[in-house]
This record gives structure tokens, sequence and C-alpha cells, in this order.
């Protein structure tokens, strides 16, 4: 039994890099591969690993664009009331390294816990802390604002 094993991972994916993840204010959030960088990964010196098998990337990237910035005060606890009329008109999460609309509910495809997932109200920011509904055909989010 060796104790040190060489620090190159076993197995990688084919092909490399298949999603990008960083953390940043303890949020994980999806970037991509960048020459330069942003002027956030690099000032913050931010740390980016391969969404599927946890290698860390080693060049630069940027926060991947239209990734909703990070709400920090949605962690409180005093900010899960959503504060949209109607509420909760629309969940974000973050599922396997993407982000996902979805709404409230417990009937679906796919289910996930928001509260452990970070689901928040898209509109508002507040966090939501119960089940939800993804809903994997809804990629509104994913286009770039100004195009129809
Ligand atoms: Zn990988
Ligand atoms: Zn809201």
């Amino acid at each position: 039994m060796r104790l040190f094993r060489p620090r190159k991972p076993s197995r990688r994916c084919r092909p490399q890099w298949p999603s990008l993840l960083t953390e940043m204010n303890g949020y994980v959030l999806p970037c991509l591969p960048a020459e330069h960088g942003s002027v956030l990964t690099t000032a913050l010196n931010l740390r980016a690993w391969c969404g599927e098998c946890g290698v860390t990337y080693p060049g630069k990237f940027v926060i991947e664009p239209g990734t909703p910035p990070p709400f920090e005060w949605a962690r409180e606890p005093k900010n899960t009331l959503c504060s949209c009329e109607p509420r909760w008109p629309r969940l974000m999460v973050m599922f396997r390294g993407r982000w996902y609309l979805g709404h409230p509910g417990s009937h679906g495809r796919l289910v996930v816990d928001g509260a452990s997932d970070g689901a928040f109200c898209r509109n508002c920011g507040a966090g939501f802390l119960g089940e939800m509904v993804i809903d994997l055909d809804d990629t509104s989010h994913l286009e770039k604002p100004g195009e129809t």
C-alpha cells in the first residue's frame, strides 16, 4: 500500500471539462474557461473545478454569463419570505452544476429540496425552503436579454 499517490486523478472526463464550477460567498456558480479570466475571478482568486469529477481546473475562467449574482442575504433566516405578488413567481435552483427554473410543489418529473439546494425567488432573491419542481423544459433564463 502506498501512502502517497500522485495527485493526478485516475479518471478524467472525456471530453475534458464538461462543466466547470466555482464557489463565491458560499455559493456554487457555473463558469466557463476563458483565456484571461475576469476581474472578479482573478481578484478574488477563485478556484474552479470540474462539475463532474471534481478535478481542479488549472486555467483561467469566468463566471458563466447570465448567472444571477449570489444573493448573500437570501441565506438569512429572515429573508425566506417572497415579497412578490403572487408569491414565488419563479424559482431558481442550482442542480448538478446548472441553473434551472422551477416552481413550488412536490409533484413533477424532478423534485428537489429548495433548502438544501439553495433555491431562491428569481425576482426578489428570497430563499425558498420547501420542495420545488424543476421545469426542465424552461430555459428562458439562459437566453440573452434583448434577444427574442
Ligand atoms: Zn471531470
Ligand atoms: Zn419573490
